[in-house]
C-alpha cells in the first residue's frame, strides 16, 4: 500500500490542524473546506477506501464509525445535522487512498450532490 498524505498526517510529517485524536482515530481541518465545519475522521489502522472495509475489524469499524459520530457530537454540529461523506474510487472522486469520512456542516446543505 503506498504512502498517502494522510499517512504523513498521521505520522506529522505533514502539518494539520487536529480536532481529536484518540487510540484509534485522527480527526483534522480540511485544507480545502466545502463548508464552515470540514473535518476529516481516518482509522488509525490504514486500509485505502469504503470498499477495503472487509479490511477491518467489526470492533475497529465500530471504533471507527463511533468515533465519527464523537466527533461530530463535539464540533458542535448535533442539533442542527451535518453530512457524513465517504467518497470512493474514480466516479466518487477519491482523491488520497486513505479511507476518510468527511463530516461536513455548519450551515444547511442541498440535495442531491452533484
Ligand atoms: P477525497 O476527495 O474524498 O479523497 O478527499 C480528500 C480531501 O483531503 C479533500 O477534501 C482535500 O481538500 C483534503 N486534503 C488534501 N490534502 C490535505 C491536507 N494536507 N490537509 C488537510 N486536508 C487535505
Amino acid at each position: 500500500m503506498s504512502e498517502t498524505i494522510f499517512d504523513k498526517i498521521l505520522s506529522g510529517e505533514i502539518p494539520s490542524t487536529k480536532v481529536y485524536e484518540d487510540d484509534d482515530i485522527y480527526a483534522f481541518r480540511d485544507i480545502n473546506p466545502a463548508a464552515p465545519v470540514h473535518v476529516l475522521v481516518i482509522p488509525k489502522l490504514k486500509i485505502t477506501g469504503f470498499k477495503d472495509l472487509k479490511g477491518l475489524s467489526e470492533s475497529e469499524i465500530g471504533k471507527f464509525i463511533k468515533g465519527v459520530s464523537k466527533v461530530a457530537g463535539e464540533l458542535g454540529l448535533d442539533n442542527d445535522g451535518y453530512r457524513i461523506v465517504f467518497n470512493q474510487g474514480k466516479h466518487g472522486q477519491q482523491t488520497v487512498d486513505y479511507i476518510h469520512a468527511h463530516i461536513i456542516g455548519g450551515r444547511q446543505l442541498t440535495w442531491p450532490p452533484g
